[in-house]
């Protein structure tokens, strides 16, 4: 096995057990290694501080796999790590007897550039580091034993793969694709389409925040901004809002949500309006017709995939929040999110903190939001709460 050495003090994060190795922290590799081989991981003054997958074009050159000289890392690794992280979902009351799950969630699950989503009898796995890659064959069969699924399928197609140097891989790696796929969400029941949607299907994350959003919904006019497949649009329904109005882009998006109302016949179908449109021109026409709102969602994409887009990124969640509180009417809620990893929950609260004074309207916030309990955040690995979300009520 190749020895990766640290330049002096280089150690001392992974001594706090995060488990990424800057290329500027590598002083030398000892021996040879190909991208995803397993390296020992040694200080400038030869201590053995863990193993670690090589990734010899990203900036991340090596993510720690154990931080011992005694962990072998072969089959029965990944076997006891999957096994692990399929335990703990098993075992959470909150979690048990959802069919949308998220199983493997990164480097907080201890499996470094590792995602694995279940929606029923359907595992979709991606895999984004090098090392996730290589060991493929033995993550798949590991999620096979641990759930007794069907079938997995690979959505290895992020943009990150590429800088590990990994082309985009997708397809079935164990069984077959059932012709369509449903979950039942807190009730609701929701097409998920792993082949083609955005990530491995749905946004799993929001789960609890559906459920939230369903429990203030009663009696109110709901606007939903950036609705996809109508996640928090049905909970609404679900939960007895007077109307819901909900706003994508996407075509092929609102097509799904119009298939998913249908899915769930208790809900009125006659309360809810869709919008393909573009949300920043919705919401000035919304407010150029003189309409108001008793609680408004607003989930956008990631506007900063990294802290280089911090500053455009921090104008649009600016922008949407201002037209958000304007909309709102008195004792109005907003519930608003940011799934960008750059920003971080303070600067977030700051810039809607600003939107409001703007509006000139009081706010107080009723609940702090975050990703649903099978997206866990290693304390070591703070980068992985990457979902933040408030709940804000106006005067
Ligand atoms: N809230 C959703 C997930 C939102 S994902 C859920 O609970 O499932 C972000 C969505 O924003 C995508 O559906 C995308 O099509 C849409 N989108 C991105 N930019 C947009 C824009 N400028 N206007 C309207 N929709 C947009």
């Amino acid at each position: 096995m190749a020895r990766l050495f640290l330049h002096p003090g280089k150690e001392r994060s992974l001594l706090r057990r995060h488990p990424w190795i800057f290329a500027g922290s590598v002083e030398r590799l000892e021996g040879r290694a190909r991208a995803g081989d397993t390296v020992d991981v040694l200080s400038a003054d030869g201590r053995v501080l863990g193993r670690a997958a090589w990734s010899p074009v990203s900036q991340i050159r090596a993510r720690m796999w154990c931080f011992d000289a005694d962990t072998t890392i072969d089959h029965a690794f990944f076997k006891r790590r999957v096994a692990a992280a399929v335990a703990a979902r098993q075992s959470h009351p909150l979690l048990t007897g959802q069919d949308g799950l998220r199983l493997i969630h990164g480097e907080s699950d201890g499996l470094p550039g590792v995602i694995a989503d279940r929606y029923g009898d359907v595992v979709v796995v991606q895999l984004t580091s090098a090392g996730a890659d290589k060991w493929r064959d033995a993550i798949v069969a590991a999620l096979v034993q641990a759930t007794g699924c069907s079938t997995v399928y690979e959505r290895s197609d992020s943009d990150v793969r590429g800088l590990e140097g990994l082309e985009p891989k997708t397809g079935c790696v164990h069984g077959a694709l059932p012709e369509t796929l449903q979950i039942v969400e807190h009730g609701v029941r929701m097409e998920v389409d792993v082949a083609g949607g955005h990530k491995t299907g749905f946004y799993l994350d929001q789960r609890d925040n559906r459920l939230l959003t369903g429990r203030l919904a009663r009696g109110r006019r709901v606007l939903n901004c950036f609705c996809y497949t109508g996640g928090f649009s049905l909970q609404a329904l679900a939960g007895g809002a007077e109307s819901v109005l909900s706003i994508d882009s996407s075509g092929p998006a609102l097509a799904t949500a119009a298939r998913n109302l249908a899915l769930n016949p208790q809900l009125d179908a006659a309360r809810a309006d869709w919008w393909e449109e573009d949300v920043f021109e919705a919401l000035r026409a919304l407010r150029a017709e003189g309409r108001s709102f008793d609680l408004i969602v607003l989930d956008p994409p990631k506007f900063a995939p990294s802290a280089a887009h911090a500053e455009r990124a921090a104008r649009a969640y600016k922008d949407i929040n201002l037209f958000g509180f304007r909309l709102l009417a008195p004792g109005g809620i907003l519930m608003t999110y940011s799934c960008s990893g750059g920003i971080g929950l303070e600067l977030f609260q700051k810039i809607v903190a600003g939107a409001a004074s703007d509006a000139g309207v009081d706010a107080r916030i009723l609940h702090r939001l975050s990703a649903a309990p099978d997206h866990p955040i290693g304390l070591s690995v703070p980068e992985g709460e990457y979902l933040k979300g408030l709940a804000i009520q106006i005067a």
